[in-house]
């Protein structure tokens, strides 16, 4: 009953150790994170805010938590006082919300722009063009109680590698490009349990990496 372990282990022997793993608990139970937790693993993604809350105040408290899903502004304020990392940022309005959650709890948020590189019509994100007009923003000074880290994309859901190669070496380019103007980024977040080989060799720093680790998601339990 040891397959999470293994499942760790196996990922972090074939990764770089410069190379942040977020294992993606998303539907998971408890005993999974802890098992998890127990073979060393300390960050964690989740999708839905409520369930990231319920999992936060289970779990012990070295645990760094992701936000990796889609996000609800009006539930920032749940997840303001221990969220380390908002990965699917995709406006200067979410921003406002997240600074001023932010603001109350006397933190900085970590925060990445969720940029869209996948042509499927299903994924979130901004284009290049978005993201110059939030960087560059003036309103954008004015959020001292966040701090953007970098970029978050998705690929195109497909074992074709060279769709895979085009979208993560399009989503390096930009992260290269505006690092030109931000030195401080420090991350870009792309690579799942299908890509993440081949998002690393585009210059990923972060993986997130679901059901490799804990098996496959049944949506409807
Ligand atoms: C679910 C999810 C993942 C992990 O997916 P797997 O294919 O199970 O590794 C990664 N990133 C995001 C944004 C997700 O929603």
């Amino acid at each position: 009953m040891n397959y999470i372990k293994d499942n760790l282990e196996k990922i972090k022997t074939s990764i770089s150790e410069k190379i942040v793993l977020v294992a993606v608990s998303k539907t998971k139970p408890i005993a999974d994170l802890l098992e998890a937790y127990e073979a060393g693993q300390r960050v964690f993604g989740e999708n839905k805010i409520q369930e990231m809350v319920t999992k936060h105040e289970a779990l012990p408290k070295d645990i760094e938590w992701h936000m990796i899903g889609h996000l609800q502004r009006n539930k920032v304020k749940y997840m303001a006082h221990f969220v380390d990392l908002i990965h699917g940022v995709d406006s200067l309005k979410t921003l406002k919300e997240i600074n001023k959650q932010a603001h109350k709890h006397d933190r900085v948020i970590n925060c990445l722009l969720q940029v869209r590189i996948a042509k499927e019509e299903t994924k979130f994100g901004l284009t290049p063009a978005d993201i110059s007009d939030i960087l560059y923003s003036e309103e954008l000074k004015t959020f001292t109680n966040i701090k953007i880290c970098g970029f978050m994309g998705m690929a195109t859901f497909t074992k074709n590698e060279n769709i895979l190669n085009e979208e993560f070496s399009e989503l390096e380019t930009l992260y290269n490009h505006h690092k030109k103007q931000h030195p401080d980024f420090s991350i870009l977040s792309m690579g799942m349990s299908g890509d993440y080989k081949l998002a690393i060799k585009n210059g990923s720093t972060m993986i997130r990496v679901g059901s490799s680790i804990f098996g496959a998601r049944n949506y409807l339990t």
